[in-house]
């Protein structure tokens, strides 16, 4: 069984019984930005023909809410370079069934999208950031420009977000030196941090991932030497494990895809910017949702039955592993992170 009625609503679960309430929505590969652990420095993107439109990505989540999905998160590459994307926000903001729409951005555009997108009903938002010294920000970026993106992380808290976390990528000789630092700065502004393992995602030339590798185990040590991290049982649905630090109530989450495995719980699918609908972060397995919407654009139907029949295909999990090759080419940008 690929769905059952639970209260008159559908939900959608898999073969190994997980619950698939969470959709993260890629609306584009581009990205103002060429993160080394991300891109390529000469990515090729998707040709614009291909990529879902917005009234696309509005039906499908629409047809996700449908079949019980509760929560969106809009991501990419860079959601916010995407033209008019305030109007998809809009749209899937009072979708009756989502209980909460949600952003990952990179905070280049939040000094004028911030108000916007809170006033579309976006309440909590994950922002990436990876350096608190220009330079070395430049350096993990490629092209980044700090300053924008601190006043774009100000812009955010001044519209009042319920809630803003940091997302931070430690690699080894380029800001591991900065872990406390970044720690200090969320602390400070009342927002969360989470700590994410870089993933084998997609060949990139000049960035060799098994050298550049810290592990949250490391992170956590280098934390505990200025912090008391208390365990918690906080969780926003996601794979982060949390910790409180007791020194001033920040959490601190660490998403750990190699030295702690989370697939046993996992509740989310991935849709990519050309509508492919991926079942896993790291396998390949994908069903390909735009050719059925295109065929049968008035029939929200047979979306929604690809969507049932693709739950069918979800593999247990993942196996990473950052010295062989990788064993997935798209990059995290197509993928949606
Ligand atoms: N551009 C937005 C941003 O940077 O927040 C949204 C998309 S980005 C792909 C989403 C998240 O994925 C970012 O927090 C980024 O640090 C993370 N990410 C990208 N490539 C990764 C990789 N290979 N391993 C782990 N995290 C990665
Ligand atoms: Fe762009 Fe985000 Fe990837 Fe960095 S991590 S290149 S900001 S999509």
């Amino acid at each position: 069984m690929t769905f059952k009625a639970h209260r008159q609503e559908e939900i959608l679960t898999d073969k190994f019984n997980r619950v698939i309430d969470y959709v993260r929505i890629s609306v584009t590969d581009r990205c103002d930005f060429r993160c080394v652990y991300c891109m390529d420095d000469k990515m090729q993107f998707v040709p614009r023909a291909q990529l879902l439109t917005l009234e696309e990505i509005a039906k499908i989540a629409q047809v996700f809410t449908e079949l019980g999905v509760k929560k969106i998160r809009i991501t990419g590459g860079e959601p916010l370079i995407r033209r008019n994307v305030i109007k998809l926000f809009e749209y899937i903001g009072q979708l009756p069934r989502l209980g909460e729409l949600v952003l990952t951005t990179n905070a280049s555009q939040l000094t004028k999208l911030a108000q916007p997108l809170k006033d579309a009903g976006v309440k909590r938002i994950n922002i990436s950031l990876d350096s608190l010294n220009a330079e070395k920000f430049k350096r993990i970026t490629r092209v980044g420009e700090l300053d924008n993106v601190l006043a774009g992380i100000a812009a955010a808290a001044a519209v009042g977000f319920e809630k803003i976390k940091l997302n931070s990528v430690i690699l080894k000789n380029r800001n591991d030196d900065e872990i406390i630092d970044l720690v200090r700065y969320a602390s400070d502004r009342n927002m969360d941090i989470s700590f994410i393992e870089e993933m084998p995602l997609g060949i990139i030339g000049d960035h060799d991932r098994a050298e550049a590798y810290y592990s949250s185990d490391q992170i956590k040590n280098d934390l505990e030497q200025f912090f008391t991290l208390v365990a918690t049982t906080k969780t926003t649905g996601g794979p982060a494990k949390y910790y409180k630090l007791a020194e001033t109530g920040t959490h601190v989450g660490f998403i750990s895809p190699h030295s702690h495995n989370f697939c046993d719980q996992c509740n989310r699918v991935r849709l990519t910017c050309e509508g492919r609908l991926l079942l896993c972060l790291g396998q390949e397995h994908s069903v390909d949702l735009r050719k059925t919407l295109r065929a049968y654009p008035d029939d929200m139907d047979k979306l929604k039955q690809a969507i049932r029949d693709a739950m069918l295909i979800k593999p247990k999990g993942h196996d990473f592993d950052l010295t062989e090759k990788p064993l997935i080419f798209r990059h995290m940008n197509v993928t949606g992170g």
